[in-house]
């Protein structure tokens, strides 16, 4: 095995400093890399500057390497190229690999529904914001063909030497592309996605209950490199209800009646959630908050509907017409409740007061 005289390759003097080392590497990159160079033998001269570079920027490896070199031991060059074998195996990965298709991010937000949407189901419309392709260049990052120009950071390999374990990683500036695009699309910088407001038709399954989370496919942020989009996820929240209040499945509601009617019981029809009219038969001696459960009445989940519960109160009239008060007077007399102010008689002697 011939050993290679990687001062040649960079063509600087044995005498060459770290930084004229890397400003010959860094002009050789360029100018041999083999997306920018159409000679058939780039590739193979841009892996030799490459190798020399990376022996010769390294302390450690350039003493051994000049002493194989001053000696002319073609064995100990082999145990040596062996030994740093895996390291630019590393290097060589940037250029071979080209950067994978990312799926796109998933997108979390929340729903507000009313009782009603979500006992019976519905259709909303969800707006928000997300990455999509960008329509100028159609997500590439740059319109027309792109005019490649080799990474400066990193040589054109992807790669850079960093960190104390001196272990090639990819290069932060080209994404470990090895080259940057001169040409970038105006709309988008070069990212190849823009931030939209969309809008999305969601259909809300009859019985979707708080806090469930409903799926909605592909309509995450776009992926990139041609990476399928993420999706969206939908929290569930339910609105506060004006007449109803849910506890768990159960719906409570508050129901006026009579007194005559707590007194003496009967009939009476309450509307459910969905306006539908429930006949509920009332017990003689209704106190006024007391509870009637009605099974199954509730909120219709997806496992199951609760329970309507009912709390009844007494209806007290705030206007009484000279007849009803006449009536209660009575009743207050037949109660036995002496305490109740009796004014019969003066509405009419008002009335005969004023001259109609
Ligand atoms: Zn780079
Ligand atoms: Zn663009």
């Amino acid at each position: 095995m011939a050993i290679k005289d990687y001062y040649r390759i960079l063509q600087v003097e044995r005498t060459a400093t770290k930084e004229e080392i890397k400003k010959a590497y860094r002009r050789l990159a360029r100018e041999w890399h083999p997306d920018v160079n159409p000679d058939p033998s780039a590739k193979e001269r841009f892996r030799e500057i490459n190798e020399a570079y990376h022996i010769l920027s390294d302390d450690a490896r350039r003493q051994e390497y000049d002493r194989i070199l001053q000696s002319g031991d073609e064995k100990k060059y082999r145990d040596f190229m062996e030994y740093i074998q895996e390291f630019l195996e590393g290097i060589w990965q940037g250029m071979r690999r080209a950067p994978k298709p990312r799926r796109g991010q998933d997108i979390r937000l929340r729903v507000e529904l009313t009782l009603e949407e979500a006992a019976f189901g519905t259709e909303k419309e969800v707006e928000y914001e997300r990455w999509i392709d960008c329509p100028h260049c159609r997500g590439l990052g740059h319109v027309g063909e792109p005019e490649k120009v080799v990474c400066h950071a990193c040589g054109g390999t992807g790669r850079r030497v960093s960190g104390i374990f001196n272990f090639p990683r990819p290069c932060s500036l080209c994404k470990g592309r090895g080259y940057l695009i001169k040409n970038l699309c105006p709309t988008c910088g070069g990212r190849g996605r823009v931030a939209k407001k969309s809008k999305v038709k969601v259909s809300i399954p009859p019985g979707t209950d708080e806090g469930e989370v409903l799926k909605v496919a592909g309509f995450g942020h776009t992926g990139e490199r041609g990476g399928e989009a993420g999706d969206l996820y939908l929290r569930v929240s339910l609105k506060p209800h004006h007449v109803f209040r849910k506890v768990g499945r159960d719906l409570h509601v508050e129901h006026f009646i009579s007194f005559p009617m707590a007194v003496l019981g009967g009939t009476l029809k309450i509307k459910g959630l969905g306006g539908e009219e429930i006949e509920v038969f009332l017990q003689p001696g209704t106190e006024c908050g007391s509870t009637k459960t009605l099974p199954g009445k509730g909120f219709p989940s997806s496992v199951g509907a609760g329970n309507l519960v009912v709390t009844f109160r007494i209806q007290v009239p705030k206007e009484v017409s000279s007849r009803l008060r006449g009536l209660l007077e009575k009743l207050a007399k037949e109660l036995g409740d002496e305490g109740v102010e009796v004014r019969a008689g003066l509405v009419e002697k008002l009335k005969s007061l004023i001259p109609l």
